[in-house]
């Protein structure tokens, strides 16, 4: 059985006897409290803690439902969802490091988490250092004595560099630091990085594993020992859970995310492919091609590829944005993960600096629409705007 083929019947499993008068998808336990008719059967429960329902700020079946799922697909012993990706984030990082301890992080990893790492926590006494993060050499000459955490995001956001996640947990673990990867990209179909040795997981559920843009999450996944530290910390102390509602929309789309990925994987293939011959592109930056500088370590970390990818270009950025307003498909937009292709335009270096080399970065997300469609509506818009 493939890898996906494999998850194509994780995703179909039902963790536990959640279907109450049969109910063909799991029902939404809109509940605050549960309540227990004895007091030796709360005691009980108090005990238990989170194996029990006591307080949703805690343990909802409906999330927990989710929770399940989700560490069966990403093969993980515990999971535990959060409010949005940025909560599991913090949440994560904030359950592994205390005052006076160091970081290493990716530099090219999502804004916030590089906000929240490089200024919010420099407040309490955590200082972090971003490097490039594709060479060991260079994750070994960020280490300090007081190194907690390495952060990977493995492909990064905008570039869509890779890291080494085997050779960065090795490292981490010779000196007792703990990694972290945001997933988001690869999703538990792509890419599984605690069986690589990373600690602990972090995902966007708002993107590729919710899937439809309809709901804001995230998850945190590892072993049991670090989950369950978080559970009953961060998660209860911060208080930014997931509610049921949304851990109900996330389960019915994770029913079809083996679905989605190889279609997506396939589309963003072919749009990137396409997208490399055009005039005004200078350089596809999509670890799933052959001319990525990390490809080879792609297809040895990652069985499938995600079809979130940019692009640099030698025209203008305010040229570039002319041509995303003339897209059909295309909408502009930040997110990604759900049915809808996006796009959207930055400065790559500023025009003055720039001489021969690319002045615009566009991301591209590759929806479920028909590729040939899509590559068809980035020639159009070009062709509009070329002569501009
Ligand atoms: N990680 C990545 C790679 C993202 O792209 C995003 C959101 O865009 C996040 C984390 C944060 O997720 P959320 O918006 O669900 O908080």
């Amino acid at each position: 059985m493939s890898k996906l083929e494999e998850k194509f019947t994780k995703a179909a499993y039902d963790p536990l006897d959640a279907r109450h008068h049969g109910a063909i998808h799991v029902p939404i336990y809109q509940n605050s409290l549960f309540a227990f008719p004895s007091y030796d059967q709360f005691d009980e429960a108090m005990k238990a803690q989170l194996s029990h329902h006591i307080y949703s700020r805690g343990n909802n079946p409906t999330v927990q439902y989710l929770e399940m799922k989700l560490a069966d697909l990403e093969e993980a012993e515990s999971a535990k969802c959060f409010a949005s990706g940025m909560a599991a984030i913090s949440s994560a990082i904030m359950s592994v490091v205390s005052q006076g301890d160091h970081v290493v992080c990716v530099n090219q990893a999502y804004g916030p988490t590089k906000e929240f790492l490089g200024s919010y926590m420099s407040r309490f006494g955590v200082e972090t250092t971003f490097i490039d993060g594709s060479s060991n050499e260079e994750w070994r000459s960020a280490v300090r004595p007081n190194t907690k955490l390495f952060y990977l995001e493995s492909p990064t956001t905008m570039y869509f560099e890779l890291q080494d996640l085997k050779q960065c947990a090795e490292l981490a673990h010779s000196i007792g630091a703990v990694t972290i990867i945001d997933n988001t990209w690869a999703t538990p179909c792509f890419q599984n990085p605690t069986t690589m040795g990373i600690d602990l997981v972090v995902h966007s559920i708002t993107k590729y594993i919710g899937g439809h843009s309809d709901c804001i999450g995230g998850v945190v996944l590892g072993s049991k020992e670090l989950v369950e530290r978080i559970a009953n910390n961060e998660y209860m102390l911060l208080g930014g859970i997931m509610t049921p509602q949304s851990a109900a929309l996330v389960a019915k789309g994770l029913r079809t995310l083996p679905l989605r990925m190889q279609r997506h994987e396939e589309s963003g293939l072919y749009v990137a492919e396409h997208i490399a011959k055009l005039s005004f592109v200078t350089r596809v930056n999509h670890p799933g091609l052959a001319s990525h500088p990390q490809h080879e370590l792609g297809q040895r970390q990652m069985s499938g590829a995600g079809s979130l990818f940019s692009f640099l270009s030698n025209e203008p950025a305010e040229r570039m944005k002319e041509w995303a307003n003339r897209l059909k498909y295309f909408k502009i937009g930040v997110s990604w993960g759900g049915f809808e292709s996006l796009v959207t335009v930055n400065r790559h270096m500023s025009d003055e600096k720039a001489g021969d080399e690319p002045v615009a970065i566009v991301r591209l997300y590759v929806g479920i629409e028909d590729p040939r469609e899509l590559v068809a509506d980035i020639e159009q818009a070009w062709e509009q705007v070329k002569g501009l």
